[in-house]
């Protein structure tokens, strides 16, 4: 019998898991200077937080959701996305509560799950890095965390993003619009595709985001909804682009942009990449407003703010502009052991250097110093300290700096007793002359 990962689930080996925390670490770095805090809520919830929260008619909900019903007949889902959960969290927990400070600033870094057709970029399992905040009805909230995702990617060095907005305006522009928008494609009905022609009563807003060609056509005529927006949403709108531009965040409006989820209104926006190598106009984060939603989970009248970021687009993109990773665990140390008479004094070198704070690999196969040498080189070692019989004789170890190759002699007992870390500082230098 011979297993295989299930379709469209990753393995990550220790040269992705690396590249993953190093992104990780950085984006973390971010997320704390706008101080956002970590929360981590459970991959599966009840079925139906997603069928309303997502919306019944979402392609997540209606084609995309890993459901199942478990042992005590609950119908379960595991989250296909990461806002339904925290809001969830967030009213099962009370956290509009007056002890908190508001807004409420939110990050998870987690895997979510689509059943949908694995391809490059689309996976099964795959992860988010998404904010949400709470209780800020305020523009500058909606500015100031577009401004955190186009920062995010810029602390990578990544160019070539564009960022897109619209405004949905409030659910009674939608509906105004919705019916505005019905009357507009009805009479090209039959020149829709197949998608279209099922969202046109269900979710029209949604052929507006169609890939075909023929709609695409067909919906650049359609009415704009940012001339159904009401007064309080073009304010809002307008006092965003002017946020932007105090920003200097170059950004573009599509107002046929709408997005896959049903619970946004007002701001919405997209980030994408116009690297040719990626496929231009991949999205890499999406997000918006969705001031109905925490109230739909049964939650006070709540505004909130949020995006998700795909994490493996991120991280593609960072490969694909051949990203300097360094090594997040670098190896300070490597303990080269010359005969067996060694292990003793090596596993307890190996022990007083990481008490010391070092990170050490030693040998364990007693094979011959040069395949050992070879390996230190290999895992980029910083230093080789050799122990050989000469050395337990003389209670030394042999110091090597593999960058400049020099070498210098230290006592086993000073290593053990004295303070290394300061030690090897300043040794440091005498080897790179
Ligand atoms: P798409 O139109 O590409 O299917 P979406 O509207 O379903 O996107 P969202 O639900 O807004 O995407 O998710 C936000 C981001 O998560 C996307 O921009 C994308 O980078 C990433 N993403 C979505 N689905 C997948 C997947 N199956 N595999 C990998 N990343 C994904
Ligand atoms: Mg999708």
């Amino acid at each position: 019998m011979s297993y295989q990962k299930i379709k469209g689930t990753p393995d990550f080996l220790p040269e992705d898991t690396n590249k993953w925390q190093y992104i990780e670490n950085h984006a973390k770095e971010i997320l704390a200077r706008y101080q956002f805090k970590e929360v981590r809520t459970p991959i599966f919830e009840q079925f139906e937080l997603f069928s309303r929260g997502v919306g019944e008619t979402s392609d997540i909900v209606s084609k995309e959701m890993y459901d199942f019903y478990d042992k005590g007949n609950r119908h379960i889902a595991l989250r296909p996305e990461g806002t339904a959960g925290v809001v969830r969290s967030y009213v099962e927990n009370k956290l509009y509560g007056p002890e908190h400070h508001k807004p409420l600033k939110y990050y998870y870094i987690a895997p979510m799950f689509r059943y949908e057709r694995p391809q490059k970029g689309r996976m099964r399992q795959f992860h988010q890095l998404g904010v949400e905040v709470f209780g800020s009805s305020n523009p500058a909230t909606d500015v100031e965390t577009m401004a955190l995702a186009m920062d995010i990617f810029k602390s990578f060095n990544i160019k070539n993003l564009k960022l897109v907005i619209n405004s949905l305006g409030n659910i009674e522009t939608r509906k105004i619009y919705r019916q505005a928008l019905i009357n507009y494609l009805e009479p090209h009905f039959d020149d829709l595709s197949k998608d279209s022609k099922e969202r046109l009563y269900k979710n029209p807003l949604r052929v507006l985001d169609s890939k075909n060609k023929k709609d695409k056509e067909i919906v650049a005529e359609a009415p704009s909804i940012l001339d159904y927006l009401d007064e309080n949403s073009k304010n809002n709108f307008e006092t965003v682009n002017e946020y932007l531009e105090a920003l200097d965040i170059n950004y573009e409006i599509d107002n046929n942009m709408v997005r896959g989820l049903d619970y946004y209104n007002d701001t919405i926006f997209e980030i994408m990449t116009e690297d040719p190598d990626f496929g231009s106009n991949t999205t890499v984060c999406a997000g918006g407003r969705y001031d109905g939603l925490v109230e739909e989970i049964g939650g006070p009248s709540t505004p909130g703010f949020g995006f998700g970021i795909g994490f493996e687009r991120l991280v593609m993109l960072l490969e694909n502009m051949e990203y300097d990773f360094p090594e997040v665990a670098a190896l300070d140390i490597f303990i080269v052991t010359i005969g067996k008479e060694t292990n003793k004094e090596a596993i307890k070198l190996a022990s007083v250097l990481r008490a010391a704070g070092l990170n050490v690999e030693r040998e364990f196969l007693n094979r011959k110093p040069t395949k050992q040498f070879k390996t230190a080189d290999k895992l980029n070692a910083k230093y080789v300290f050799t122990l050989g019989e000469n050395e337990l004789n003389k209670g030394t170890i042999n110091v090597k700096l593999l960058e400049t190759g020099k070498e210098t002699v230290l006592s086993l007992d000073k290593v053990s007793k004295g303070n290394i870390v300061e030690y090897l500082e300043e040794i440091e230098n005498s080897l790179k002359d």
